[in-house]
């Protein structure tokens, strides 16, 4: 049986191969019954502490350390166990404090499905001020139950009075192409395709994750046909592709919804109205958080198609990450010039601002396919 189908019923933590160290240092941890109950786990972007903290996450709310293949296990694998919670940052400027508000009421409240509850708080470096003391005393002491994962890059960007009430984990740097031999082991796919994915995903989990995904590759290709076709895009065009590049962006969303739906109408007899209200809201800031981060993947398809274009009319070394679309990269690179692709590339950094600030996906790529065909149609 190949790697990728028993990766389903393999434990979260088990494939965490990029990270040795800290696979077998939580086990450890989860083994003996001694986890902190609050970590901070501290790596570069890609090194794979989100996917370390929701096989944390597995670990400790599964009854067998995070088998892997029991109910809560598949359910907090899908993120959708009730008693994991995921926060990132909801504002440009970082946490909101009624985020943490939210998360503090929530902390009081007994588990709906488990024994224990976990809080995993993205980009730490974003609690700031009155937001990150709020948070001060339950992270010095939480309920019995709960574990706090803070990720972040650095313990110098975090306030001290953070990381010092944290256990730190530190992660590994992997180099992209260590991360797709990881990827191409493990899944048995071609080492090109597996450094796409890397390039497109972050890290070798969501790569795979991302090759597993027809929809979220149908939204790449969605986006690599958009940029292609803007040299003979009129208006009505450009505006035709933003709006089917949303529609591909939310096709993944359609089975969170069902999943959620199906949480809700079993939980509905046995919750309270607060806690099915908090699971509504969590639900619908999931799908919130879902939609962006299906825009910000397509953007960086967009951006790694162009860097390959500039990578071909400059001859850099490294190759192009987008091998299997090479004719797309050749016939952009016949007709443009480098500083044409560098301001194209100004548009893709315009649009994941505009998506930061909550700007509609749908006027973000509108603005940012405009821009682009400007900068494309410039004579060379
Ligand atoms: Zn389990």
């Amino acid at each position: 049986m190949p790697a990728a189908v028993l990766d389903n019923q393999r434990s979260l933590l088990a494939q965490l191969d990029t990270q040795p160290r800290v696979r077998d240092f939580l086990a450890r941890a989860v083994e003996a019954g001694r986890t902190s109950h609050a970590y901070l786990f501290l790596g570069s972007p890609g090194s794979g502490k989100l996917d370390a903290a929701w096989a944390l996450a597995q670990a400790l709310i599964c009854e067998d350390s995070g088998c892997g293949s029991c109910d809560a296990c598949v359910r907090v694998a899908r993120h959708t166990h009730p008693d994991v919670h995921y926060f990132a940052p909801e504002s440009a400027t970082g946490y909101l404090i009624s985020q943490v508000r939210d998360l503090l009421d929530d902390v009081l409240l007994a588990p709906i499905r488990a024994t224990c509850k976990v809080y995993i708080l993205d980009r730490a470096e974003q609690l700031r001020a009155s937001s990150a003391n709020a948070l001060l005393k339950t992270l010095e002491e939480p309920p019995k139950g709960v574990t706090f994962i803070l990720l972040g890059t650095s313990s110098e960007t975090i306030l001290p009075t953070i990381v010092s009430r944290c256990q730190c984990v530190p992660f590994r740097m992997i180099s992209p192409v260590d991360a797709a031999n990881f990827v191409a082991r493990s899944t048995g796919l071609p080492q090109e395709r597996c450094r796409m994915a890397v390039a497109i995903a972050g890290s070798p989990t969501r790569a795979r994750a991302f090759l597993k995904s027809a929809e979220r590759q149908q939204a790449r290709r969605e986006m690599l046909r958009a940029i292609d076709s803007l040299a003979h895009a009129d208006e009505a065009d450009v505006l035709a592709s933003a709006k089917a590049l949303v529609v591909a962006v939310k096709a993944p969303l359609a089975e969170v919804q069902s999943t959620q739906k199906a949480v809700l109408e079993r939980d509905a007899d046995f919750l309270s109205r607060g806690a099915l209200k908090q699971l509504e809201d969590r639900n619908k800031r999931e799908l919130n958080a879902r939609e962006r981060s299906g825009i910000m993947e397509v953007l960086a398809c967009a951006r790694l198609l162009l860097r390959d274009v500039l990578i071909e009319l400059e001859g850099a070394p490294g190759g192009i990450v987008n091998a299997d679309v090479r004719s797309i990269v050749e016939r952009i690179a016949a007709t443009a010039h480098p500083a044409a692709i560098v301001q194209a590339l100004d548009a893709v950094s315009s649009a994941e601002r505009a998506i930061a600030r909550n700007v509609t996906p749908q006027l973000a790529l509108e603005v940012m396919l405009f821009d682009i065909r400007k900068a494309l149609s410039c004579p060379s």
